[in-house]
């Protein structure tokens, strides 16, 4: 059943990634729609174009489709028989240059799958796509489309447009990655759960002392998976009402003491205390309590795991004066190890970690700063680590004041 879940849960988080593709789906739609309605459009001549063009029945041809080049959001140009570009808009000029216009395309695009598309598109009785990597300024991706606007002079007329996939191809590989990462790290417990299963059917059956010590790792390692689970589950939550934001009203106080509660047991046996400071009156948040109670408790989870024993935990709720408007801020430190500089911008990726045997070794799943990114970004607030190699970090964050809502709805909490 729980793997079902899991299922489930990487089904879902992976959906999300294709959000971006449904949205290009529709964008290319649009496009297509408009180049059959911009085939329709009357006359009018276009504006700040350099063209060889005489003036003659195929310039007034050729100013109609101007007019859908210039209206056109994605790169556009439109290119003569002679191969040489008549018209470009503002998309194409950004992609390749201001002089494109009356450059021979070949010398504009060099590219030598677009140039085929050209050459087939030019014959052909429905247009011709191709995707490309490595073109223009940004050297991105793009899907090319080449159609037929009708002969020009001893050739054809040919528009062609340009619709930037880069995001998609960037989202479509971390979708990929972020699969094979879950199912490699669900596959190592599995594994050694399998192997001291076949262990104890086989050599191991009549050892009682083996059959305690594999029953321990077992449950260690059954615990971790069931960690996983919870955190894909979580991670496939949060995407799903990402765009929602929270309604209700909140004090953070109680929460940032239940947490305290909560890991008590683990702030005992580290020999850790919890120091908490809460700004005299400080003022409720818009929050959805079970996530802010989430993000307390991986952070608190991170400083006791990355913490040295012995050493005070601190936390520290204030209210601030933020860009955004009034903020309170939630400041969670510790002393221990720190994190180098390099890593910082990469902690809140899905799985990435410093050490990944020494985070395994202490129940991590590497997916607690990307729970915390992702709860954070819904709540509209923000998100930092400042820290110091050998000293310690404190890792912070911000949510919005109840008093600047004027649609939140109030919801007891119990003081502790
Ligand atoms: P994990 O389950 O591995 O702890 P997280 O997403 O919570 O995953 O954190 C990602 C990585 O960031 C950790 O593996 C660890 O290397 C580093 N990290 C997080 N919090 C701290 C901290 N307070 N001090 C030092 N390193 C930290």
């Amino acid at each position: 059943m729980r793997a079902v879940a899991a299922l489930l849960a990487l089904a879902a988080v992976a959906a999300g990634y294709g959000l971006g593709a449904i949205a290009i789906l529709g964008l290319a739609a649009a496009i297509v729609t408009f180049l059959a309605y911009s085939e329709a459009m009357p006359t009018t001549p276009a504006h700040a174009v350099r063209s060889d063009d005489t003036l003659s029945d195929r310039a007034a041809g050729s100013a109609r489709a101007l007019v859908g080049v210039d209206a056109l959001g994605d790169p556009a140009l439109i290119v003569g028989g002679n191969l040489r570009v008549v018209a470009a808009n503002a998309g194409a000029r950004r992609l390749f240059g201001d002089r494109v216009v009356a450059d021979d395309l070949r010398l504009v695009l060099r590219h030598p799958a677009v140039l085929d598309a050209v050459h087939v598109a030019a014959t052909a009785a429905a247009p011709v796509e191709r995707e490309v990597t490595g073109l223009g300024s940004d050297n991105g991706a793009y899907r090319v489309r080449v159609a037929s606007l009708g002969p020009d002079g001893g050739g054809t007329r040919l528009l062609v447009t340009f619709v930037d996939v880069t995001q998609t191809r960037l989202t479509e590989r971390m979708r990929v990655d972020f699969i094979a990462n879950a199912s490699h790290e669900l596959r190592t417990p599995v594994t050694t759960l399998l192997g001291f299963i076949e262990t104890l059917q086989g050599p191991a059956a009549e050892d009682e002392p083996a059959r305690h010590r594999f029953l321990e790792i077992m449950h260690r390692e059954a615990a971790r998976m069931s960690r996983l689970i919870d955190d894909l589950l979580s991670l496939s939550r949060i995407e799903l009402d990402k765009h929602v934001r929270p309604q209700t009203a909140l004090d953070v106080a109680p929460l940032i003491a239940d947490v305290g509660r909560t890991l008590a047991v683990r702030l005992d046996a580290d020999q850790r205390r919890l120091a908490i400071r809460v700004a005299e009156g400080l003022p409720s948040v818009v929050a959805d309590r079970d996530q802010v109670l989430q993000v307390l408790h991986n952070l608190v989870s991170n400083a006791l795991k990355y913490g040295r024993s012995g050493t005070t935990i601190t936390v520290d709720a204030d209210p601030i004066d933020a860009a955004g408007g009034a903020m309170v801020r939630v400041a969670v430190g510790d002393q221990g190890d720190g994190i180098a500089p390099e890593h910082l911008p990469r902690l809140t990726e899905r799985f990435y970690r410093i050490d990944t045997s020494r985070s395994r070794s202490m129940g991590g799943t590497g997916l607690g700063l990307a729970i915390v990114k992702h709860i954070i970004e819904r709540h509209r607030g923000t998100f930092d680590i400042v820290s110091k190699p050998g000293e310690g970090s404190v890792v912070a964050f911000t949510l919005p004041l109840a008093s600047t809502e004027t649609t939140v709805t109030r919801v007891a909490v119990t003081k502790v």
